[in-house]
């Protein structure tokens, strides 16, 4: 088997990449270790793509029901700041929207183009100069000759082991719980955002395919507060808190899923023919909902990268292709990453003066329209991150 790439992982990052390749009539074989396909799980998980990520999946048809977000809500549960973002200012329709994780993964991996190895990972890669190709033998012990190896195996990357690749990691000590929920709030296009001592609580309104509910809730607790035996106990004993805030009565109705939170950033994303992109290459805190959205946004500066050199040359010089992609994306990515950071630390503070400061900064910014309009655009993603 030849061919131009081998995706290691097929997630809605690894997916979306062979599709994308498609496309431009470039080969590419996904090795993903699970078993088989996700489907039929009940809808619970959500992910908020930006106005980039939605046009790059629409470009290449894939469509899947979504909520649009068309204001976002954000204030500081134990303070007075608030911000509030609308997509009028930015002159949009929407800011962005809400889709199923399954839907998406769904859609993207039940296109006949592709072709998906199950039960299987990627054992070893060794270069032949000869033929400008690496061999990648699988656990299966069957072989492959490719141009690209495209890490997209999420948080802990095999690709990235078998590299060599330096990680810088860290745990944020919180833990995202997430659930739909049945709820009366004014405007289905609205978003809320609360940070508090009792975490950061994000609530949003679902695709209408999943009848009983309207919103999604995305909340990151402190560790300290929570052990894995008391999640339920944990959620149930502390939404009042934000019903009170939103001014209305939030009616769980699904399972309570859990993940532990932590960055992780690689130190390069590049070694030979092997290159990391999305989760592989880097995490961060979902508090903005981003991390889907800058795996899009590396996927389609790979495949931009990829296709560029295959219609420049019929010799490919995957170091030179692989280095535009890395520059293209990195310094992006760890803005973003340290941003999120920022705010974590931010709002996970108890001193006085820094809560001074955010209620003032939140609050400050929402009369500043140079900065607004920054923010703003940067969540609907016309800054280009
Ligand atoms: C609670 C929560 C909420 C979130 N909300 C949002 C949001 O609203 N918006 C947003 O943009 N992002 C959000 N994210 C982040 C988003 O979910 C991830 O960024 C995204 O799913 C990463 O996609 P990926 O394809 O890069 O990696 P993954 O989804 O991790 O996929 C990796 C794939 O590789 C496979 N794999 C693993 N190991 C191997 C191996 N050795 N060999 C072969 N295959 C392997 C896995 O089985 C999987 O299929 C959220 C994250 C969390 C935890």
């Amino acid at each position: 088997m030849n061919p131009v790439v081998t995706i290691s992982g097929g997630g809605i990052i690894g997916n979306y990449i062979s599709l994308r390749l498609d496309k431009s009539n470039i080969k590419s074989v996904i090795i993903e270790k699970s078993k088989g396909q996700n489907s039929q799980k009940e809808n619970i998980r959500t992910l908020t793509l930006n106005r980039f990520s939605k046009k790059l999946l629409d470009d290449i048809g894939i469509k899947v029901p979504f909520a649009a977000i068309k204001n976002i809500y954000v204030f500081d549960g134990d303070g007075s700041g608030k911000i509030d973002f609308s997509s009028t200012e930015i002159d949009e329709d929407d800011l962005s929207y809400v889709v199923f994780f399954n839907d998406l993964y769904d859609q993207l991996q039940n296109q006949e183009r592709h072709q998906i190895f199950f039960d299987n990972e990627i054992e070893k890669i060794a270069i032949d100069n000869e033929t400008n190709t690496s061999e990648i033998t699988l656990s299966s012990k069957d072989k492959i000759n490719t141009k690209f190896i495209a890490g997209c195996d999420g948080r802990n990357s095999n690709v990235a082991k078998i590299a060599s690749l330096n990680e810088k990691k860290s745990s944020y000590d919180q833990t995202a719980i997430t659930f739909t929920a049945k709820c009366e709030l004014d405007n289905v296009e609205d978003a809320h955002q609360i940070f508090s001592e009792k975490g950061i609580f994000a609530i949003m309104p679902v695709p209408k395919n999943k009848a009983d509910s309207s919103h999604t809730i995305v909340w990151s607790v402190d560790n300290k507060n929570i052990t894995d035996n008391n999640i339920e106990n944990y959620v149930y004993s502390n939404i009042s808190y934000f019903e009170k805030k939103l001014a209305t009565k939030i009616e769980v109705n699904s399972e309570i899923l859990n993940f532990k939170l932590f960055n992780h950033h690689f130190e390069n994303y590049i070694s030979d023919h092997i290159v990391l992109v999305g989760d592989a290459a880097h995490s961060i805190h979902p508090l903005a909902g981003q991390g889907v959205n800058l795996g899009f946004a590396d996927a389609d500066a790979l495949c931009e990268e990829i296709a560029d050199s295959y219609e420049r040359s019929i010799y490919i010089d995957q170091a030179t292709t692989l280095k535009r992609y890395e520059i293209r994306r990195k310094n992006m990515n760890l803005l973003m990453l340290k941003s999120m950071d920022f705010f974590v630390n931010l709002f996970g503070s108890k001193n006085l003066y820094i809560k001074l400061l955010r209620n003032f900064g939140l609050s400050g910014v929402n009369k500043t329209q140079f900065l607004k309009k920054f923010f703003i655009n940067h969540a609907a993603a016309k800054n280009n991150l």
